[in-house]
């Protein structure tokens, strides 16, 4: 009856800028629209969708343990909205399929496709596979090209290449980068010295 959306993109490409602009768009309408993030993503703090532009609002989390189910959201819903859609858990993914196709529940997703190693988080792969319209939504690289790719610094902006697939520590921690550059030594765009600096 209606569809699940993924937009994915690299770190810092505006999805949370999207995700409330959407938001606006149906509430300008005077539809309500339920918004979530992952529970464990503290940037903003608990419950908070913020955006670099400035704009924040307050969000239902979602953890392991939360089930997308018809009945456990209630009715009167116009869309709903999740950013850090990344850290869904496959089986949520396919319940927000099911609920899309089963109501007339939009569900439009906004997260990163691949983690810092290149590699695929769960819920992305998920998402790819079941949602029904897929849009990547364009950054751009320190060097020009469009970034795809996400790479992770230490506090000195030294890349990292090993470790757990979450750092929980905020936007500063990782840089939006074009593959050229992430399969480069070090990431770094050297053409253009200081801008990861
Ligand atoms: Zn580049």
């Amino acid at each position: 009856m209606s569809k699940l959306y993924f937009r994915y993109a690299a770190m810092n490409a505006g999805k949370s800028t999207a995700l409330l602009q959407a938001a606006y768009n149906y509430e300008e309408r005077g539809m309500k629209v339920r918004l979530f993030t992952a529970a464990h993503d503290e940037r903003a703090g608990a419950g908070v969708i913020a955006s670099r532009l400035g704009l924040r609002r307050a969000a239902e989390t979602f953890g392991p343990a939360t089930a997308f189910d018809a009945d456990w959201l209630g009715r009167g819903w116009a869309c709903l909205l999740i950013d850090e859609a990344q850290f869904l858990g496959p089986e949520q993914v396919r319940q927000l399929h099911r609920l899309a196709h089963r109501t007339p529940l939009p569900v439009i997703c906004y997260g990163l496709r691949s983690d810092f190693r290149g590699e695929a988080f769960p819920g992305a792969a998920a998402l790819l596979t079941l949602a029904d319209d897929i849009e990547e939504m364009k950054t751009i690289c320190a060097c020009g090209r469009k970034a795809s790719m996400n790479l992770r610094v230490d506090d000195l902006g030294r890349r990292v290449q090993e470790g757990e697939q979450v750092v929980i520590g905020g936007n500063e921690r990782y840089r939006a980068v074009c593959p050229s550059c992430f399969y480069s030594d070090d990431g770094d765009p050297g053409r253009a010295p200081g801008l990861f600096g």
